[in-house]
């Protein structure tokens, strides 16, 4: 009885990063210091979207009703609920840089900075770098996590619309 063969040794063993093209490649850094800017509005601009499941959990997170909260905390703009700010910030940032829904705010909240659009070169050394003093510190996150975590945001979107 003959051994098999081995394998032929592979003479360009392939990466899962070979040929990466992404400018992220070798991952990003992340760590929040609170300074609070994302939870800032851009002039008439609010830019935090929440889907109606989200807004169900918020509202219970307050002990509100869904009728109340919506009247109190969401601006309907094209079809899509974001947090209303009338003022110059989220209205659930507390002073300390502190949000004071955390373990029910939403999941844009929960996934900044890995946003797709926020992935696009040029965008994260540049106005990004120009608000969140937490990019390019702290943990890192490999090129895959980060799309991963872009990816399912965007099919979040997706799935929930933002419409009701
Ligand atoms: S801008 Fe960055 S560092 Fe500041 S609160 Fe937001 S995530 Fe944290
Ligand atoms: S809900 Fe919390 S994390 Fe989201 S923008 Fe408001 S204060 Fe910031």
């Amino acid at each position: 009885m003959t051994q098999p063969e081995p394998p032929e040794p592979q003479t360009q063993p392939q990466s899962p990063t070979e040929g990466d093209a992404r400018w992220y490649k070798d991952g990003l850094c992340f760590s929040c210091t609170a300074c609070g800017n994302c939870c800032k509005s851009n002039g008439d601009y609010s830019h935090v979207y929440i889907t109606p499941p989200e807004i169900q959990i918020l509202a219970a997170f307050l002990d509100m009703g869904e009728k109340d909260f919506r009247e109190k905390h969401i601006k309907e703009t094209d079809g899509w609920s974001t947090l209303d700010m009338p003022g110059p910030q989220c209205e659930f940032l507390e002073d300390s840089g502190l949000c004071s829904v955390y373990e029910a705010r939403p999941r844009q909240c929960r996934t900044w900075p890995f946003w797709e659009e926020n992935l696009k070169p040029g965008v994260w050394q540049g106005p990004m770098k120009d608000i969140c003093p937490g990019l390019d510190t702290g943990p890192h996150h490999s090129a895959d996590q980060v799309d991963a975590i872009a990816r399912a945001n965007e099919e979040w979107y997706e799935s929930n619309g933002g419409l009701d």
